[in-house]
């Protein structure tokens, strides 16, 4: 399928027309998958030894589900606006929602705390470039803190970890966590402002790959044995993520 990797193709479901893409799945893999990222981008992983057609036939057996999943992400997305970084702000943190109270201080008494139900930002001049920088820098240590803590709570229940885990902050736009080849898990700091079921879903599903490095069925079943809901926070936390991550 490699020679047209990349391709754009459109589908169509009754009056709707649904663009999507074609993409060489990883070798070794046998199975076309179809995804629906959370910007509402379809993707097509398509086998080396699938041909275009058969691509085609598939996604278009499973139009439906393709349309009822852009359209899910469409909706959430419509609830996401532009921040602003004023005082009445929505901001998250560990699942909850609190109300950004800007005020302008000295610089020497600049910061950002958590009081009340409000997350409040002090700043020499209520610019939102700053507001936002200083908010940004925030969640930062806040995940450096509290995702370092549910790492070591939720490696401790895994006996094959047996060190303390590496970790390191990354922002990305659409992942909440990776695996390094040596080990050193990356972490979204945004994660922290997701609930901690969803945090600990997250460091479980890295912590899987020290025993299972890709998404094989024995990584699965590891997760599943771990945590037997994970399959439900997980979509709790899809379904957030667009608004978590819009920072
Ligand atoms: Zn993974």
């Amino acid at each position: 399928m490699t020679a047209s990797d990349g391709a754009q193709r459109i589908l169509v479901y009754g009056s709707e027309r649904i663009p999507y893409i074609l993409q060489s799945a990883k070798k070794g893999k046998r199975k076309l998958s179809i995804h629906v990222e959370p910007d509402g981008r379809v993707i097509v992983e398509v086998p080396s030894e699938a041909s275009i057609e058969s691509a085609e036939r598939a996604v278009k057996a499973k139009a439906r589900w393709v349309y009822e999943h852009v359209k899910a992400s469409q909706q959430r997305r419509e609830h996401v606006t532009e921040r602003e970084y004023v005082s009445g702000e929505t901001a998250f943190y560990l699942g909850r929602r609190y109300k950004l109270k800007i005020s302008e201080v000295p610089k020497a008494e600049s910061g950002v705390k958590l009081s009340g139900g409000a997350i409040e930002v002090k700043v020499a001049t209520k610019d939102p470039q700053i507001v936002r920088g200083r908010l940004r820098g925030w969640y930062k240590e806040r995940a450096r803190v509290y995702l370092g803590k549910r790492l070591e709570a939720v490696a401790s229940g895994l006996p094959w970890v047996t060190q303390r885990p590496k970790f390191h902050l990354m922002e990305t736009e659409k992942r909440w966590g990776g695996c390094a080849a040596d080990g050193t898990i990356q972490l979204n700091p945004f994660l922290v402002k997701a609930p901690r079921d969803c945090i600990d879903y997250v460091l479980l599903h890295e912590l899987c790959h020290h025993k299972e490095h890709n998404h094989s069925p024995e990584f699965y079943a590891l997760l599943d044995q771990y945590d037997p809901k994970w399959k439900l926070t997980k979509r709790k936390l899809d379904d957030m993520a667009e608004l978590l991550l819009n920072e």
